[in-house]
């Protein structure tokens, strides 16, 4: 299948909780210079996505073939077992509004204009993940993103890349020699359908981190992955 690009996400800002994330008073000085901001990056902020319909063709004891592409990853090749059909993806809060980022001036206010990008991918992220569900009624899903977990490192993004195609021409995301996305606020993974609970974060052991969205679990490596 040939990928599909979804242009034109949902720009949808909570800006309360915005707000209370940076811990400014809307009717403060700082909350109307924050919500000026927020107002230009609506205008300016073009979030995309693109993702493909891909296929296991193989799979050994710590890597799965995906569209003829072999990814190296043992949680990976048992979150897939028995699954068929996945589906690689690219979101990205955009390269305009990067570009606007880069003319606001203030330490602060660039401080302001970050968080106000990675909101931006938030909300085009849900949006995205929300259609595609449901374009392919895929109930229940999981994800898995290269470079979260040392099972699966962030090299493996280019082959992701790969599997995709061409992301930088169809949505402007490219990739630095050391694998990093650019723009900064990109996300990309494989989802796929499944019944297992799985997130990333049961496997990982960093303390403290502000995106954990579950509990480590010191077990589950050695009782499901081993
Ligand atoms: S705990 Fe944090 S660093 Fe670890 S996988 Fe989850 S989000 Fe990523």
């Amino acid at each position: 299948m040939e990928p599909v690009v979804v242009a034109d996400l949902k720009l949808d800002l909570n800006v309360r909780g915005l707000l209370h994330t940076l811990r400014v008073d809307e009717a403060s000085a700082d909350g109307k210079s924050i919500l000026a901001l927020v107002e230009k990056a609506t205008a300016i902020g073009k979030p995309k996505g693109m993702y493909k319909q891909a296929f296991i063709d193989d799979v050994g004891d710590s890597h799965v073939v995906i569209d003829g592409i072999r990814f190296d990853s043992r949680v990976l090749r048992v979150n897939l077992d028995g699954i068929h059909r996945v589906f690689p993806y690219v979101v990205t809060a955009g390269r305009e509004l990067d570009a606007w980022a880069m003319t606001v001036e203030g330490m602060l206010e660039q401080y302001w204009a970050d968080k106000i990008k990675e909101a931006v991918l938030g909300s085009a992220f849900r949006d995205f993940t929300a259609r595609l569900v449901a374009t392919y009624s895929m109930g229940t899903t999981a994800v898995m993103n290269p470079g979260s977990l040392e099972d699966w490192p962030i090299s493996e993004q280019s082959k992701l890349f790969e599997l995709l195609g061409d992301p930088k021409e169809a949505i402007g995301v490219e990739l630095t020699e050391s694998c990093l996305m650019i723009p900064t606020k990109s996300i990309s993974g494989i989802r796929f359908a499944t019944e297992i609970t799985f997130e990333n974060c049961q496997l990982c052991a960093r303390e403290n981190c502000p995106g954990r969205r579950a509990p480590y679990d010191p077990l589950l490596y050695e009782s499901r992955y081993r």
